[in-house]
């Protein structure tokens, strides 16, 4: 589904990726963890575009380009591939969950007002915020706040959902009912990579855990292998720290 080759990023002479190679499989849950500055936000930016990697081959789906030469059209094909979930949720502010929902797919996908509804008041119901169809984000948690943005990125129909620490801003009572919506995505087989500090989610969501540091990958397996019973010593006093 996703298949990355010796991307390569630097900001300034700050070489922040390093020839990361990664394979992710279609249905696939992989949580991404490391240290703060280890590339794991630009990683998953460059995976659509949002960040200009400096070299190296991106594929997700039947997209494929090179970082460095491809058309507009392919980079515009690589971005529809996947959505984004972020840490501070990013809503309109004046506009609906729902509207905040729709706008995207009758913008994009040329559905109708009363499809985009549909689809959109599905989704709602999806993350459970039915009956906060009509409320403006600013009456609205957290966590629901949160479980608004997934389903905004759901209406698209990506075909990956990258998450960067779409926890890490909530209160820690608004934490879990966020990670139940996503346990409830991997259940149905949505592809997915999931940057996140929350070992236990990822222990019990993830399907492979990678461990970044310095802008490598410097291990990558079964969720429960990598984060009870790391190989490399990098890996091992992250863990402990977090254990
Ligand atoms: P955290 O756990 O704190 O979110 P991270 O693993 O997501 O960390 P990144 O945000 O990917 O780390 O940052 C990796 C490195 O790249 C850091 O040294 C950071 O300062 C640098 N960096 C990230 N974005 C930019 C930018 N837009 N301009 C310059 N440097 C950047
Ligand atoms: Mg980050």
């Amino acid at each position: 589904m996703i298949k990355v080759e010796k991307l390569t990023k630097s900001f300034g002479s700050n070489v922040v990726l390093k020839e990361i190679d990664l394979t992710i499989n279609e249905g696939e849950v992989v949580a991404i963890i490391g240290p703060s500055g280890s590339g794991k936000s630009t990683l998953l930016r460059c995976l659509n575009l949002l960040e200009k990697p400096d070299s190296g081959h991106i594929s997700i789906a039947d997209v494929s380009l090179d970082v460095k030469q491809h058309s507009r059209k392919e980079e515009s094909a690589l971005r529809h591939q996947s959505a984004m979930v972020f840490q501070s949720y990013n809503l309109f502010k004046n506009k609906t969950a729902l509207e905040n929902i729709t706008l995207s797919p009758v913008v994009t996908q040329g559905l109708n007002k009363n499809e985009a509804k549909a689809l959109g008041l599905s989704l709602l119901k999806q993350v459970g915020l039915e009956q906060q169809a009509h409320q403006y984000p600013i009456t609205l948690s957290g966590g629901q706040q949160q479980r608004v943005a997934i389903a905004r990125a759901l209406a698209v129909k990506p075909k990956v959902l990258l998450f960067d620490e779409p926890t890490s801003a909530l209160d820690p009572e608004r934490v879990n009912e966020v990670l139940q919506v996503i346990q409830q995505l991997a259940k149905q087989k949505i592809t997915m990579v999931i940057v996140t500090h929350e070992m236990e989610f990822a222990k019990n969501v993830a399907d492979r855990v990678v461990f970044m540091a310095g802008g490598n990958i410097v291990e990558q397996g079964p969720a429960r292998q990598v984060i009870d019973q790391p190989q490399q010593e990098q890996t091992k006093r992250f863990v402990r720290q977090f254990g």
